[in-house]
Parts: C-alpha cells; sequence; structure tokens
C-alpha cells in the first residue's frame, strides 16, 4: 500500500527516481504487467457475424423449403436457392463486417495518451503504455491514466464521480496517511477513469489496467452496449413496415397462385423467395458502412467522429458556436505592444524567435527601463510556458498566449529558464476561464533584474479589466503610486486602443506579501485566492496579434451559403473579439456582440428572442456556452459547439453535435464531445459538415433506389398473376435479382462524391426522418414504371406464342437491366447524371458492368440456363428490352430536368459567384 509511505519509500519500492523510469525498464515492466487496459470489450467474432446473416425467420424458412424441395426431386432449384442465399448472405456479411471495423477504427483512434517522465525527459506515450513506477504529469482536464500516488501537487483536485459518485472535486494533498484510512479518503492517491478538476500535479503509478480500483468496477460493469444510430433506428422501423406489406401482399399472391392452379409447395417456396427479396433487411448494415466510409473521408479531413449517428447530426447543423482561439484564429500570438508608465510601445520580430527592439513613436526604447523589467519579470514569473532552441528553430512549449510573452520578455533580455531558477516559485493560483486571471509566489532577493520591491512577492497577470479591478495602485515614473480613478480611466483607454486593432489585451500586477503568508497554504487553497489578489500594483499592460486561420474566412462564407450561421464564442474582450470577428465575416451589419454579463442581466424570454442575431459572445464563462445552446435548441435548430477546458463538458454532452479540440483540448472536453477535431480548425467543422450532408444524400438516395426496385419486383408479379395467371419470375431469377440489385448498386452510390452545391442547399429539417413524402413517391413511381415495362414485355410475348421459359427470360433480364438504369438514378436526386459525370462515379461503373456480364452468364451459359431456367435470347429480344428498360433513366432525367431544383441552384450559383 502506498498510501500510507512517504514518496522516498514509494519511489524506493516502485524502483523509480525523480528521472522517472528508463525506456528499458519501462519496456520490461510492461512485459511482465501487460498493457494498461481495462478488460476488453467482448469482439463480436468473425463467424458469429457470419452466421448471424442467415438467422432471419424468412431466411430459414427458405433454406428448409429448398431442402424439402431437394428430396423431393428438384435438386438444382434447391442448390441454386441455397447458393443465391448463401451468396447474398456473404455479401451482407462484408457490409457488417466493414461497418464493424469502422467502429473499431473509431476506438483506436480515440484511444488516449499521458504525459510521463521517461529517462528525465517528459513525453507523451499512449496510456496503455503505462506501468507501475512510472512518473505521469497531470494538468486540469487530463484523465487520470493509472492509479497512482500523489507526489507533487499544485492545487490538485480530482473529479472523482465516475468512481464515487460524488460531483465535488477531490482536494489531494502529497502527505502519507495512516494505514487504517479508508480508500475513499486516500487523498494522496489518483484513480484511473477520474479526472483532474483542477491545478497539476505529478504522480507515480501503482497499478494498472485491470489492477486498478476502476478497472475492479469495470469488471462489474460488463460490456459497454453498442448504440444504435437513429438513422438505423428509423430505418428498422421502415423496414418492419414494408415487411409486414410484402408479407401480405406476398400471401396473397401465393394463396391466388394455388387457386389458379399452380402446386402448393411450388407456390409456398416461391412466395417466401420473393419475401425474401424484398424485404430490406439489408439496409441498417448498408446504412452503417456509408456512415462508417463517411468518417473514413473525414479523418482525412481532420474530423475525427467519435460516435456514428453523429454524422447524420453533422449534415443537419444549423448553427455552428466556435471558440475563437485556435479555432478561428492560428493560435500563433506575437506581442505586438505594450502599454507600461502610461506610454505605448510597438515591439518588432516575427515569430517565436527572441529578436526584436521596442519603438515608442519611432525612436527605440531602452529595454533596460526599470518598468519594462519589472513589467517583464512578472511576466515571466507568472507563466507556465517555455522557449527553446531545437535543431536552429526556436519553439514553444505550453500556451501560446503566455509563450507569447515569454518571448517577448526574452526580446527585453529576461529569459525565463534564467529567472525560475533565480526567483524560484513557491506557490501557485492556477489560470481558470472563471477567473481569468492567475497568480505566482516568487522569492524576489538575488536581484539580477531591476524590480521596486524584495522578499515574497505575488505576481499575477490576466484579462485587462480584471486585472485593473484589484490594483489600487501602480508602478509609475519608477516609484509605486496610488492608482487614481483619472489613471485607471486612462489605461481603460489604452486598453480599447489595443483591443480595437483586434490584439489580444493581457494586463500585468504584482505585490510584496508579507512572509508569515505561507506559499503552501496558498497553493493548497487555504488561504483565498481573493486574500493574495487585492490591493495589487499595476505594472502594464501586453498586446499580442493572434492572426486569422487563412481558411477560415472561406469556411465561413461557406456557411452563410449552406444556411448555417457561425457564432463567436470566446473569453477575449468584447472589442478584440468584434474587430476579429469583423475580419472574418462573422459579424456582420444588423448582428449584435453579447458579453457575458450582459447575457447574464437577460431574461430567457428575451434572449432567445435575440438569439438568431448575437454572432459574438465576449467575456464568457464556459457556463454560458448551455444557455446559447438552450435558446438555439428551444428554437429548433442543430447546434455544433466546439471547447477544449474541463468546463465546456457539459456544453459538449447539451450540444447536438458537441466538438472538442484534438491539439489543445483537454482528455475531460474530448470525451464529452461527439467529434474531435485533429487540427483544431474551424475549417475542418465546415469540411465535416459537407461530408455529414453527403453522406446523408447518398443513404436517402439508395434507399430510394432499393424502394423502387422492389416496388418494381412485386408490382410485376402481382400484376401478371392477377391478370393472367402466369409466374412472370421463377423463385430463383427473383433470389438473383435481389442478389444483384441489393448488392453492389448500393455500395457504389454511398461512394458518391458531393453534389456540386450541396454546400449551396438549406440545411436538411431533422424532423422530417430519412424516408420522406418525396422518396416514397420518387420510389413508387420509378417501381412502377419498371412494373409496366414489364408488363408490356409480358403482353408482347404472349402475343408472339414465347413459351414461358423464354417469356420469363425476357421479364427476368427486363428487370435486371432496368434496375442498372435505374442505378444512375439514384446517384443525386436533383442533378442530371450528365451533369454530374457519366463516370465521376467509378464503382458504380464497375457494379453495373459487373452485374451485367454475371447476366449474360446466367442466359448465356448453359449450366446456368439449366439452373435458372432461362433461355438465350436473341438480337430482336433485345431491341425490345432495352430501350424499354432505358426509359427508367430517360425518365427520371426529364423529371429532373422539369422539377428544375438542380438548374435552380445552379443559377444561384452563378449569380453568387458573379
Ligand atoms: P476562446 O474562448 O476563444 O478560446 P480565450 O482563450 O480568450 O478565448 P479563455 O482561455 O477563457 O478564453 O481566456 C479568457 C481570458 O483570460 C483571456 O482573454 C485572457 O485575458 C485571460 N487569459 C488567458 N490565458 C491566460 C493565462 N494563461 N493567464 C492569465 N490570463 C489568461
Amino acid at each position: 500500500m502506498y498510501y500510507d509511505q512517504e514518496i522516498n519509500s514509494v519511489f524506493e519500492e516502485l524502483g523509480v527516481s525523480e528521472e522517472g523510469l528508463s525506456s528499458e525498464e519501462a519496456e520490461k515492466r510492461l512485459e511482465k504487467y501487460g498493457e494498461n487496459e481495462l478488460k476488453e470489450e467482448e469482439k463480436v467474432s468473425v463467424l458469429r457475424l457470419f452466421i448471424s446473416q442467415f438467422k432471419s425467420v424468412l431466411i430459414i424458412i427458405l433454406i428448409t423449403a429448398s431442402i424439402i424441395s431437394a428430396l423431393l426431386g428438384e435438386l438444382i432449384d434447391a442448390i441454386v436457392i441455397i447458393f443465391t442465399v448463401f451468396l447474398a448472405g456473404t455479401l451482407s456479411f462484408a457490409q457488417e463486417y466493414r461497418a464493424e471495423k469502422a467502429i473499431e477504427l473509431l476506438r483506436s483512434l480515440t484511444s488516449p495518451e499521458a504525459t510521463v517522465i521517461r529517462d528525465g525527459v517528459e513525453k507523451k506515450i499512449p496510456s496503455k503504455k503505462l506501468v507501475p513506477g512510472d512518473l505521469i504529469i497531470l494538468q486540469t482536464g487530463d484523465r487520470i491514466p493509472a492509479d497512482a500516488r500523489v507526489v507533487k501537487e499544485f492545487n490538485l483536485k480530482t473529479d472523482e464521480s465516475s468512481l464515487t459518485g460524488e460531483s465535488v472535486p477531490v482536494k489531494k494533498s502529497t502527505e502519507a496517511l495512516p494505514s487504517e484510512t479508508p480508500e475513499a479518503d486516500r487523498t494522496n492517491m489518483v484513480y484511473t477513469g477520474t479526472s483532474v478538476a483542477y491545478g497539476r500535479g505529478c504522480a507515480v503509478v501503482t497499478a494498472t489496467g485491470m489492477n486498478t480500483a476502476f478497472g475492479e468496477l469495470a469488471g462489474l460493469l460488463g460490456t459497454i452496449e453498442r448504440s444504435r444510430t437513429p438513422l438505423q433506428d428509423s430505418l428498422d422501423k421502415f423496414g418492419r413496415l414494408i415487411g409486414i406489406a410484402t408479407l401480405i401482399i406476398v400471401a396473397f399472391v401465393a394463396i391466388l397462385g394455388v387457386l389458379y392452379g399452380f402446386p402448393l409447395f411450388d407456390m409456398f417456396l416461391w412466395g417466401v423467395a420473393l419475401a425474401v427479396a424484398a424485404i430490406p433487411e439489408a439496409l441498417p448494415a448498408v446504412v452503417t458502412v456509408g456512415l462508417g466510409l463517411g468518417v473514413r473521408r473525414m479523418i482525412k479531413r481532420h474530423a475525427l467522429v467519435r460516435k456514428l449517428p453523429s454524422v447524420e447530426t453533422l449534415g443537419a447543423t444549423d448553427v455552428i458556436c466556435s471558440d475563437k482561439t485556435g479555432t478561428l484564429t492560428q493560435n500563433k500570438m506575437t506581442v505586438e505592444i505594450i502599454c507600461v508608465n502610461e506610454q505605448l510601445l510597438k515591439v518588432t520580430g516575427v515569430g517565436y524567435s527572441p529578436e526584436g527592439e521596442f519603438f515608442k513613436e519611432n525612436q527605440e526604447f531602452p529595454a533596460e527601463d526599470p518598468h519594462l523589467q519589472a513589467l517583464f519579470l512578472g511576466a515571466v514569473l507568472c507563466n507556465d510556458a517555455g522557449l527553446f532552441k531545437k535543431d536552429g528553430i526556436w519553439e514553444i512549449k505550453g500556451d501560446p498566449t503566455e509563450a507569447a510573452l515569454v518571448v517577448a520578455a526574452a526580446k527585453g533580455g529576461l529569459h525565463k529558464t534564467e529567472l525560475d531558477q533565480e526567483y524560484p516559485r513557491l506557490g501557485e493560483i492556477p489560470f481558470s476561464s472563471e477567473r481569468k486571471r492567475m497568480a505566482t509566489l516568487n522569492r524576489v532577493e538575488a536581484n539580477s533584474v531591476s524590480f521596486p520591491v524584495n522578499g515574497l512577492v505575488a505576481f499575477s497577470k490576466g484579462a485587462p479589466e480584471v486585472i485593473l479591478e484589484s490594483c489600487t495602485k501602480i508602478f509609475h515614473d519608477g516609484e509605486i503610486k496610488a492608482l487614481s480613478p483619472e489613471v485607471k480611466q486612462l489605461i481603460s483607454g489604452k486598453i480599447r486602443e489595443m483591443a480595437d486593432q483586434a490584439l489580444r489585451v493581457m494586463a500585468f500586477s504584482f505585490r510584496p506579501l508579507a512572509e508569515d503568508i505561507s506559499p503552501e497554504k496558498v497553493s493548497s487553497g487555504e488561504r483565498t485566492a481573493e486574500e493574495i489578489e487585492e490591493d495589487m500594483i499595476f505594472s502594464g499592460l501586453m498586446g499580442m496579434r493572434d492572426p486569422p486561420r487563412e481558411e477560415v474566412k472561406v469556411a465561413i462564407q461557406k456557411c452563410a451559403d449552406a444556411g448555417i450561421k457561425t457564432v463567436m464564442i470566446t473569453g477575449d474582450h468584447k472589442i478584440t473579439a468584434s474587430a476579429i470577428a469583423k475580419e472574418l465575416g462573422i459579424l456582420k451589419e444588423n448582428d449584435l456582440t453579447l458579453t457575458g454579463s450582459e447575457l447574464d442581466s437577460l431574461g430567457d424570454a428575451e434572449f432567445e428572442e435575440k438569439v438568431e442575431r448575437i454572432s459574438v459572445y465576449a467575456r464568457v464563462y464556459p457556463a454560458h456556452k448551455l444557455r446559447v445552446i438552450d435558446a438555439f435548441k428551444k428554437k429548433g435548430y442543430v447546434v455544433a459547439m466546439t471547447g477544449d477546458g474541463v468546463n465546456d463538458a457539459p456544453a459538449l454532452k447539451a450540444a447536438d453535435m458537441g466538438i472538442a479540440m484534438g491539439i489543445t483540448g483537454t482528455d475531460v472536453s474530448k470525451e464529452a464531445s461527439s467529434m474531435i477535431l485533429t487540427d483544431d480548425n474551424f475549417a475542418s467543422i465546415v469540411a465535416a459538415v459537407e461530408e455529414g450532408r453527403n453522406i446523408f444524400k447518398n443513404i436517402r438516395n439508395f434507399i430510394t433506389y432499393g424502394i423502387s426496385t422492389h416496388t418494381g419486383e412485386v408490382l410485376i408479379v402481382l400484376i401478371a398473376i392477377l391478370g393472367w395467371q402466369i409466374l412472370p419470375l421463377l423463385a430463383v431469377q427473383i433470389l438473383w435479382i435481389n442478389l444483384i440489385t441489393d448488392g453492389l448498386p448500393p455500395m457504389a452510390l454511398s461512394v458518391e462524391p458531393p453534389d456540386l452545391n450541396i454546400m449551396r442547399q438549406k440545411p436538411r429539417n431533422v424532423k422530417e426522418g430519412v424516408v420522406t413524402r418525396r422518396e416514397i413517391i420518387a420510389g413508387l413511381g420509378i417501381g412502377g414504371l419498371i412494373a409496366l415495362q414489364g408488363l408490356i414485355v409480358l403482353t408482347w410475348a404472349l402475343d408472339r406464342g414465347f413459351p414461358i421459359e423464354k417469356l420469363q427470360t425476357l421479364i427476368f433480364t427486363l428487370v435486371v437491366f432496368s434496375e442498372m438504369f435505374n442505378a444512375f438514378n439514384w446517384r443525386s436526386d436533383r442533378y442530371s447524371v450528365f451533369s454530374l459525370g457519366l463516370f465521376t462515379n467509378k464503382p458504380l461503373v464497375y457494379a453495373v458492368m459487373t452485374t451485367i456480364i454475371l447476366q449474360l452468364i446466367v442466359i448465356y451459359v448453359p449450366f446456368f440456363q439449366n439452373a435458372f431456367g432461362t433461355v438465350p435470347l436473341s438480337l430482336s429480344d433485345w431491341e425490345v428490352i432495352l430501350p424499354l428498360a432505358s426509359t427508367t433513366f430517360i425518365a427520371m432525367e426529364l423529371v429532373k430536368y422539369f422539377s428544375g431544383r438542380g438548374h435552380k441552384e445552379n443559377k444561384y450559383e452563378k449569380t453568387k459567384s458573379d
């Protein structure tokens, strides 16, 4: 047990030093203890997945019936039926297998990482490679990757609600506890599955994988349920409806057949085959494959969807609420303007290189100026970022805002690495989005830097109005003076002036502390932040530029064209935020900007009335995001919201689409999200929306294709039996049609590229569902047409007195060809295939060619003629069938042309780009 030992003995027992484990030792331990993983969710075995394809009652009946018919002497028929069913099953197995793979891929891509110290250096490794003895670094928002004993902490608090159900964060300490301390009170331990709610620390891993406290619990919790997408659910319902309708029709037809004198058993077999063919059981799997393919494409566009249903939601997004820093902007900060001693200074230099000068109205300003030095000292000490040279290039570590300050100070000759040694940090109050500032306690005695006070000093930095509010004095003209309201006003003016130029402004202050204030008590939260951060001495301002991301402007315009509203939500100053929002095209003429406190003063009704006009929220807390989501949702909008911090998690969960940042986001925010941006870029959200829309369009199209083909088949059979007492298709032929129409073409349709104007259409109405009246009418219409073609061939063949085998072969072939033409129709429900480009969906071209070759084999190769009851067709037969089948395509092209949906949008595109 490690909680009751001093840190030294814990280190000794676990065989580790402050340098962490060596890589070799870690390797050895990994072999000994195994990977740091909770028991794997049971994988669906390939065999089980395969067998499950044949579990449907109808298929079992069909197979049994064909076995019986084999016993009765119809051997070939039975073999063909079983073979066809087997082939169809294999095909749908392949689809489900791919769907499973898509889900697995998602899981592997979202596997977490941990920061460890190994061989004396800090690095990120996959959490599953952690071993007992590893030293791990914990930061706010991190998911704790293993059970560990805390060895260093600054205000470390963890959220253990996943273990205990208790939602108040637990304060952690490093002190050894009495042996009898119950597990729940061992506050020097952190546990797998919990997360860092506040502060930071370092801990040594004591248990991994199933040996952790959570591991035991995971065993109890069992496997996690596989979630189904709403789309799959609604398709299941839809499928069931069609299934029942089909069964009724089929039963009716079969009974009629018997009454007309067909043998009872033949009719039974035939009826079951028709039912198997007409019921769209494969649909949910095909949809999953469609969604899975979308997920893969989105990964290439830097959006990692964590849950399949999100793909559907993405396509329907009406509003995207985005953070500013890093998502809309580059998060590459450079300090451009400094304000000290009431004067504005320009800073030169680019990038992170610490070379640059200071200018006051075109005159070089001395870096040795005591005010500048005092400002810089606070900026580097009250700072967690780092600046270092790697392979001759200056790089930063940590938060870019803080790094910019380190770079600026280095331009003035103050280097963080040296000063950290000279003026060690004794305590800290970490930054939080709510407080908008941070403070550190340092001992300032060595005085290599000119500084007005000595001893224990609190340095604070943060949002300028917050810092200014806490100041009662100012370091001005070499002295510490009272901060008069006039000077405060003057400083506020300077802040506004800087913010107007879209600069992010940070203010700095300090204060000597009485020696009796124990820094440990500050770090542990015993002395409140307010006690420390009061009566401060104002030292100056720094304004930094964070250029907008190049591609974001285009992406925002794309959203506007697509009927999607973009909203900026930021913790930054109102003026800075508005200036950047204007530059990006988010804040338009009649749009409003609202601050967090203005939002607080609005009642719900008042806010909802305005919400559509507000484009920028500034100085907000994460909690405000919830109100914004709520208001939009109440109005029926589908809302996407970005977030990165721990406190963003509730908003990410509440939004229809929670989007976390892959690079800067905390583990907690990632876990709460539906999608992660691997490049933190707003433009990737828009790319994902485009993919989402496209996938939905493809799914809708191949479902409509399915409706039309099945309707065609069932109608032909029904009418031929009712009108002519003829079986127009044999059971095996029906199964064959089903195999080839349900097989390859839908897969090819699911990879159809986006319509040209997919981002110029209004967002889809989510309430509509996948299959709307329009799809049903279109499906039934084309299905009816295919049936009509069948009847024309039927009467024509009867007129000529063709034998029944020839008549069936003709109808069989006609249906297959008609459906191949039909497959092209559903590449788009609004654009002509010619405007899409005949060969732009190559998989479809190959799928259709394969199908045609297979069909020709079935008609012309004697072995298959026997099996499928076909006869060879002559040229004159083809002269009838092909033109007829092509009307399926011509009719849809005409509908597309006359409905005008396609060219209306094309025109729109023209006027837009003009
Ligand atoms: P966004 O929400 O778009 O990411 P943001 O980064 O400005 O914007 P927060 O991180 O919540 O939002 O920061 C809010 C404010 O707190 C900033 O505008 C800045 O004034 C201040 N601030 C940011 N980072 C620090 C820091 N490391 N130390 C002190 N103050 C900070």
